[in-house]
């Protein structure tokens, strides 16, 4: 089996692709680590892949649908996270679920770890960094030039702190506006 990780995506390209791109990448990333699970499993189906997830789950692998389901809202704002780790994380489930006995194991028992370990080349965590954060509530509302930011209560604070943030869209230094009730 190979050990070491897909072959990183440029960076700055994946950061400065438009929406429709980005979705595109992504299956083309779900195609990368298709035929890495193929190299152990060749007869291993070809899922199918949606981005209708919601909410703090970045992904999931569905037997009984037949693919794997995405969260498109976290794939935006975390996209290397994405493309590093969650689609080799829901594409090991994929490839255990197919495994004799396959949707007997728990899952993110032995096998799965195994495929992400030796498959993959990742740690086999289980939780991504980001669902806690995207989870939490976030009231403090900022401005630019552009569009309204929304800051957890620890953000808020470090900006109290003297801290600034820019739009990554029109460079504005964010203003606070407007506490709102979650
Ligand atoms: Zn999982
Ligand atoms: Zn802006």
């Amino acid at each position: 089996m190979k050990t070491s990780p897909l072959p990183p995506w440029p960076r700055d390209e994946l950061l400065a692709l438009s929406h429709e791109a980005l979705l595109c990448a992504a299956q083309e990333r779900v195609a990368q680590a298709l035929a890495r699970c193929r190299e152990v499993d060749p007869a291993l189906p070809t899922p199918k892949v949606w981005f209708d997830l919601k909410g703090a789950s970045a992904g999931q692998a569905h037997l009984g649908r037949g693919g794997l389901r995405f969260n498109p809202v976290l794939l935006a704002d975390n996209r290397e996270a994405f493309f590093d780790e969650v689609i080799p994380h829901e594409m090991a489930h994929w490839l255990v679920f197919h495994l004799a006995q396959g949707t007997r194991f728990k899952p993110h028992g032995r096998e799965w770890q195994t495929v992400m370990r030796d498959l993959f080349g990742l740690a086999p965590r289980v939780t991504h960094r980001f669902d806690i954060q995207r989870s939490q509530p976030r009231p403090f509302h900022y401005e630019c030039g552009c569009r309204v930011h929304r800051f957890t209560s620890r953000r808020h604070a470090l900006v109290a702190k003297g801290r600034r943030y820019r739009c990554r869209h029109c460079d504005q230094t964010l203003v606070y506006r407007a506490f709102v009730s979650p």
